[in-house]
Formats: C-alpha cells, structure tokens, sequence
C-alpha cells in the first residue's frame, strides 16, 4: 500500500510507528495511508526551516519570484495530475477539482509579483535633510494547517506568498486527503526551491500542537473549523505568534421577489450542492423574501435536485460526489434527523440515494428543508454536506437582521434587479464577503479571503495584499544625513513638524 510520508529539508521522510488510513471516498476502500508526525519531527521539520531562513531571507525578491513563475508552469504541465489526486481521496468531481487547482495557481501568479509587493514606502524630506521609509521584512519561520476540502488550493493560499515575502515555511495538511498538498511541494523543489524552505509534515493534533508551542515558529495560518480555529487562535497568540484563523461558516443567499428565479436556482444548485457542500463558501440557507418567492424558489430547486447526477468524482457525467469520510456522512445524515424532529419539512431527500457499484462510496443526495426557522440547529450549525435550509422572511431587512444575528459571517449573496437593494445590502450587511448576484463570491487572487464574527478569528484576512501584510513585519526608518558639519543644540522639545 502508499505510504504518504513528510517532505523535510528536501528530502520524504518515511513514516514512524503512527500511521492512519486514507480512504477513496467513492468506493470506502483504504487507497494508502499517512503518516502522523510526533513532536520531534515536527521540531526537525522547524529546525530545517530554521536553518534555511537566512540565506532565503537574503534571496533578492526577483529571484524569489524566478522560482514562483517556474512554480506556476510546473503546476500548470501537472493540473490534470493533481486534480486527480484530489478527486481520488476528497471525491469532489474532476472539474471542481481543476478549479481547484486553477484557483490556486492564481495566489502562486500573486506571488511571482513580489519585487512590486515588497517594495515599501519612501519619503523624502520628512524634516529637514530627514527621508524616512518602511520596509517589510520577512517574519522567520511560519506555520500552515490546512483543512480537508480544498487540499490542493488552501495551501496555495499561505505558502507561495509567505515564502515570496522570504520566509521558510512548515506545512501540516489535513490527514484526511494529503497526496496533492506533498505532490505539489515537491513541484515547488523542482522549481528550485532551496532546500528546507518548505516543508510538510502530515498529522493531526499532535503535529499542530507542537508547531503551536515551538518558539522558533513566528506565526501562524490556519484554515478549518470554528472550534479549531478558536483555540489555535488563543493558543498560537497566547505563546506570542501572530495567528490569522479562519473557521467555519453558514452562508445565507437572499432571494428578493423580483429576482430573475430560474438563473437564482441554477445558481443555488452549484452553490449549494457543487463539492457535496464541503465547501466554505457554500451556500447552505436560502432567506426568500416573500411566500411567493419562497414557493417559487422551492418548486425550481426541487425540480433540479430530481435531476442531480450524484456519482463518483471521476465520472464525467457526476455533477456531485460523495462526503469526505463515513464518519462525516453519519454526521450529516443525523443533521437530517435533527431538521425532522425539530419539526423543518424536507421537501427533497437524498438519503436513500444508491450510486450504482460503487455501494461502500460516502454518497449522499442533495436534500432541501424548507420552513426553516432561526431557532434550529440545521439553521445555526455548519453541517458541511449536501443540505440546503429554506427560511422565509417577510421583509429584505427581517432577511438581513437573520445574517447579521448569525454567529458566522464568511459569505452571503443577494439575488435582486435592483441596484439599491443590492448597494443598501452589501454596504450594510455583517459579513466579509458579499456576492450580488453572484453566489460564491470568493475573492480573486489579488483580493483577499476572510469572513467576519466567528468565521475569522484575527485581523488580516488570507492570501492577496493582506497576506503580504502578515507574512512581513514592518521596519520603518527614519534617516538624517546632515548637510553641513554644524554642532547643533541639544532639543528637548519632542519633534514636530512646526517646530
Ligand atoms: P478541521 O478543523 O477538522 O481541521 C483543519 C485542520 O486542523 C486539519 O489539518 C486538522 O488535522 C487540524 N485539526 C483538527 N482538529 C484539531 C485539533 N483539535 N487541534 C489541532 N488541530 C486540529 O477542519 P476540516 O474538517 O478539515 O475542514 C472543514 C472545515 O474548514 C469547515 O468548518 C469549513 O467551513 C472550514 N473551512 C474554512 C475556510 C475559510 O476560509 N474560512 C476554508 C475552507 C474550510
């Protein structure tokens, strides 16, 4: 069987004692299994990225980016290769996962403009013959978690900019679906990347609690659920490092009543069920405004949940794949119990869903509950899985003050005609990322990703500008280089530029 170990200083490290099995999702069978990290790994991979941060550090940014573009073309020859590594052990169809992979490739373009990023501020003449500037310098050794369901993309998130910016880097994927996450560090070295640069340790809480206690680790990136994200969040910032977190989410699509329904459905099909709703910015409510709009988006979704072609994710004909584990689609399917006995009506269910062949595969339908109310669990908990909650609101405010008294705030899109609905709501509403008409407005590669409320636990958000902002620390100086050789008095007065 596969054994998928660690990448440290350049080099696969083969598994220890603890190993733990990686299943293929449409077929429930072992497909290999992944190493754990202990304590002292995880210390040699932080010890090799130690050893490599200062002559990385003093790598001039062009050549940094030299190694992103060639980087980028390497994963570009490999696309199809990695999203099949993807699919094989998270499920989601084929040409999600080389969206997946395409997104990605966009942070690695971001980062191949790093001699621009980097370049600081200057001013002349801040006072007489004083110029004074801020640069940004790299933070030393930083830390990456990543989650389960975008393998490949969310690691693509941290590192190509955290070590553009000159910092060495420690990655722990999620030990659900590790292949392409080391698949593609590996690409990163054939790129030539110097050895112990980045590095990749696979584990679970063993290997990220002893990232999080290490001293030599400067900061912290993690992305994952909101509990996860709460406690690294205090733990990471508790030792002193500088932590972004980011959790989990609920994300509300609001249909107005004069939304165009037919394209508002089809929208809400990929957003809701694309990636077996193991995605983040997945929409998992919808808040109709108005009986009659909520009616008319119910018939339309009901209609194409009947036509959802739900199968393995290599199948060119699959729209939908299977859940991540069976312990996740148990999960899921008791959330469906809980909606029933809380009393929701579910209008589409996918429970009994058989996908032929493949009977030990995590397969679930896409489901729909509808008279959704704020008090249910199915409404205030993420349930990451194939089930869509219909809320009916009276009014776009009673729609909006549902959002905003959510606990999450990651993302949420508005379905309207109407350009002063859609400016009132995107200017107002509590959320980090806001779509109009547009159901999963994750931000492009040089915007940046991050939710509010719990969804977010500190203050910049991932990859883009604010990813250069976190992985440097600023230094700004101030310079005097008098003109003539004149013994000037002492000042007591504090500087100022009256003075
Ligand atoms: P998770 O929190 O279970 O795991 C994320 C990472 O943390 C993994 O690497 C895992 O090994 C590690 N981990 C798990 N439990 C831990 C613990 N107790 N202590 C320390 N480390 C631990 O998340 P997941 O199930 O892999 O991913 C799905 C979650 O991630 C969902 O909640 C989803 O909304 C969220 N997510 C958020 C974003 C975002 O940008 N906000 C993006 C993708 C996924």
């Amino acid at each position: 069987m596969n054994t998928i170990g660690h990448l440290i200083n350049g080099k696969t490290v083969s598994p220890g004692a603890r190993v733990q099995p990686v299943f293929n999702p449409a077929t429930g069978t072992t497909s290999a299994q992944v190493a754990m990290a202990d304590a002292a790994l995880v210390g040699e991979a932080v010890a090799a990225a130690q050893a490599a941060y200062p002559a990385w550090r003093d790598t001039p940014p062009l050549k940094r980016a030299r190694i992103m573009f060639q980087f980028k073309y390497l994963l570009e020859q490999n696309i199809e290769k990695i999203a099949a590594m993807v699919t094989a052990e998270h499920g989601k169809v084929t040409s999600d996962a080389i969206g997946e992979v395409g997104r990605g490739i966009e942070n690695v373009e971001y980062a191949c403009g790093i001699p621009e990023l980097l370049k600081g501020e200057f001013t002349r003449n801040v006072g007489p013959t004083i110029d004074s500037w801020s640069d940004f310098q790299p933070l030393g050794v930083v830390a990456g978690i990543t989650p389960f369901n975008f393998p490949a993309m969310v690691p693509l998130w941290m590192y190509p900019a955290a070590i553009a910016c000159g910092n060495t880097f420690v990655l722990k994927p999620s030990e659900r679906d590790p292949s392409s996450a080391l698949f593609v560090a590996e690409l990163l070295h054939q790129a030539g990347l110097p050895d112990g640069v980045l590095n990749v340790v696979n584990g679970d809480k063993d290997a990220v609690d002893a990232l999080l206690t290490d001293d030599r680790v400067q900061a912290v990136s993690f992305v994952g659920s909101t509990p996860v994200a709460e406690s690294i969040y205090q733990t990471g910032t508790q030792q002193g490092k500088r932590v972004q977190a980011l959790g989990g989410a609920k994300n509300h699509a609001v249909v107005m009543p004069d939304a165009d329904i037919d394209n508002a459905v089809n929208a809400l099909m990929g957003a809701a069920f694309g990636s077996c709703g193991e995605r983040c910015m997945a929409i998992s409510v919808v808040v109709a405004v108005g009986d009659e709009t909520a009616d008319a988006v119910v018939e339309g979704l009901k209609t194409s949940l009947a036509g959802l072609r739900v199968g393995p994710g290599t199948s060119p004909d699959s729209e939908m794949g299977p859940l991540i584990t069976a312990q996740h689609e148990k999960k899921v399917r008791d959330y469906i119990e809980i909606g029933l006995e809380e009393g929701a009506s579910l209008v589409a269910d996918g429970r009994a869903l058989k996908v032929s062949g493949h009977d030990g595969g995590y397969f679930l339908g896409g489901c729909l509950f509808d008279h959704v109310t704020p008090s249910m669990r199915i409404y205030q908990e993420e349930i990451f899985g194939p089930v869509l909650c219909v809320l009916r609101a009276a009014s776009l405010q009673e729609a909006m003050s549902l959002i905003d008294d959510h606990e999450y705030g990651n993302g949420t899109c508005i379905f309207t005609r109407d350009g002063e609905v859609a400016r009132y709501f995107s200017d107002n509403i509590k959320v980090g990322m806001v779509g109009v008409n547009v159901p999963l407005p994750v931000p492009v590669a040089y915007h940046s990703f991050g939710g509010w409320k719990r969804s977010l636990f500190g203050d910049l958000h991932a990859y883009g500008p604010d990813s250069v902002r976190f992985y440097t620390k600023r230094k700004t100086i101030t310079q005097r280089w008098p003109e003539s050789d004149v013994t000037e008095k002492a000042q007591y007065a504090f500087p100022h530029s009256n003075g």
